[in-house]
């Protein structure tokens, strides 16, 4: 062995600890186990994980690997894993700061009343009246732009130049493309073509559902009144909290896979103070423990959250035990992501929709144009998301020039008018946006790729589930999603089969 890999052993066996440790802490809080999360302790504890003596170690091991070899794949991501660390640690502050404010902010209503800021999104799409919304909107935006995004602001800014300053690339945009071994100007071209490409049907589509869901005209929409458009309570009745845990293990047991992972997949339904009240994923020990932590209250929402978070849970679960702890823990989060869409995403399957749930034949077609609708918005307004990132974090716009940019280019791509106050609010850090777009376009060849080799209703055929299993949950995060696609199905990654998903939706 020589110097450098056997310096890699020390990484790893320092890191697996310390994600293990943080991964049981934001459990027991997430999970309401325990009443506050404390994870200064663990990052103390644990300093060595990510210190001097392990960057030197990856640093060393990343130049002198070969390109193209296993050395230089791991070396690549676990020099990503020791840097998001220490610039995690060094915005402990910073984040803590704002979720601070985030947890205690109450907007001023001109009733005389307060609206908690963590329940104002929730209190939107419950608020029928188009007039109410906006006295809401108004007041939330008042006090964001007055106390949140100035916080908000000096954190991404901070984010930006320690990631710049790391010593990888000459800016934070090539550092992570060297680190994660993603072409973000290549996304960033399909995003613009993608957005050309379905502008059409956008314009058909928008104002249809604006007309008959809120009566309104695409000219005076703005983003508060996106929530209730979405919300399609009308079919809340067919998704029951009741039978939504008892449908997916059916699903999974039907396609010949274990739900539960042969019990390493932990499902905890009990109702329980300080319980977050969206399901999460909680891998612990991967493979061996992972939490599935759920609070049952049904619609299609909660159904859609369960399906996500049990695709996670499943793929932790089963990933081969013998896999260095870079390919278990950490690599391309798109992969992972991809694998919880191709879960939730049998929401959109019209075969999946009958058997599991009770839209029944005749409200089926009008659900799955409300999805394909929905669907549609989240990828134009993903791929909006994407472009406007790539000029925050690309530093060639002036930082006061970015709530006009982020209007002007969220706005057009969805139709509804944002405001400038959430331009540094509504920013998904470290490209995460580019991890989830990718994730979407590796679940449509997926799911094009299980078709062709176990029919249509894949889900419920018993040799797709071994496979599944066997072909990717297996293989953790070792490959890129662009190289899984092309290992399964020969194809790159791109945007042409969700446009055929969301025409097919949306016949
Ligand atoms: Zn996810």
């Amino acid at each position: 062995m020589t110097a450098s890999l056997a310096s890699l052993a020390g990484v790893r066996a320092r890191a697996e600890p310390f994600v293990e440790d943080l991964s049981r802490e934001v459990h027991s809080a997430l999970a309401g186990l325990k009443p506050d999360v404390d994870l200064q302790p663990v990052f103390t504890r644990h300093a060595a994980a990510f210190g001097d003596e392990s960057l030197a170690a990856v640093h060393a091991a990343h130049e002198a690997a070969e390109p193209g070899t296993d050395d230089a794949r791991s070396a690549r991501v676990l020099l990503e894993w020791v840097l998001d660390s220490r610039i995690g640690r060094d915005l402990a502050p910073l984040d803590e700061r704002c979720l601070r404010w985030e947890a205690s902010a109450r907007i001023p209503l001109p009733d005389g009343s307060f609206e908690p800021y963590q329940r104002v999104t929730i209190t939107l799409s419950n608020t029928p009246g188009m007039r109410e919304r906006r006295v809401i909107d108004d007041a939330r935006a008042a006090l964001v732009a007055a106390e949140f995004a100035p916080l908000r602001r000096e954190r991404l800014q901070r984010e930006r130049d320690l990631w710049a300053g790391a010593g990888v690339a000459s800016d934070y945009i090539r550092t992570f493309e060297a680190l994660a071994g993603v072409s973000l100007d290549g996304l960033r071209n399909q995003c613009a073509a993608f957005l050309r490409d379905t502008q059409a049907i956008w314009d058909e589509v928008l104002p249809h559902y604006l007309k008959t869901r809120l009566g309104m005209t695409a000219a005076d929409v703005i983003r508060a009144d996106a929530g209730v458009l979405f919300r399609a309570r009308e079919f809340d009745a067919a998704f029951p909290a009741s039978a939504m845990e008892r449908e997916v293990r059916r699903f999974v047991t039907e396609m010949g896979a274990s739900p539960d992972a042969n019990g390493r997949v932990r499902y905890d339904t009990a109702e329980r103070e300080g319980k977050r009240s969206r399901a999460f994923c909680s891998p612990v020990r991967i493979p061996e423990e992972v939490h599935l932590v759920v609070r049952p209250h049904g619609g299609q929402s909660d159904w859609m959250t369960l399906l996500h978070e049990l695709g996670h849970a499943l793929h932790f679960a089963n990933a081969e035990r013998t896999l260095p702890f870079e390919y278990r823990w950490t690599g391309d989060n798109s992969v992972t992501e991809g694998y919880a869409m191709l879960f939730d995403h049998r929401l959109k399957d019209r075969g999946w929709l009958l058997r599991y749930t009770g839209l029944g034949n005749a409200r089926v077609d009008d659900y799955l144009r409300s999805a394909g609708f929905e669907e549609l918005h989240f990828l134009r307004r993903y791929a909006a998301k994407l472009l406007y990132e790539m000029d925050l974090y690309g530093g060639s716009v002036p930082w006061d020039s970015l709530p006009a940019l982020y209007v002007d280019t969220l706005s057009r791509a969805t139709g509804f008018r944002y405001r400038e106050a959430d331009a540094f609010v509504d920013v998904d850090p470290h490209f995460y946006a580019a991890r989830y777009l990718r994730a979407w376009q590796l679940q449509a060849v997926l799911n094009e790729s299980l078709t062709e080799r176990f029919n249509e209703d894949w889900w419920r055929n018993p040799v797709a589930g071994p496979w599944i299993v066997g072909e990717l949950f297996g293989q953790g995060q070792r490959e890129l999603a662009d190289e899984q696609a092309m290992r399964v199905s020969a194809r790159s990654l791109g945007f042409a089969p969700l446009v055929r998903a969301v025409e097919r939706l949306l016949q």
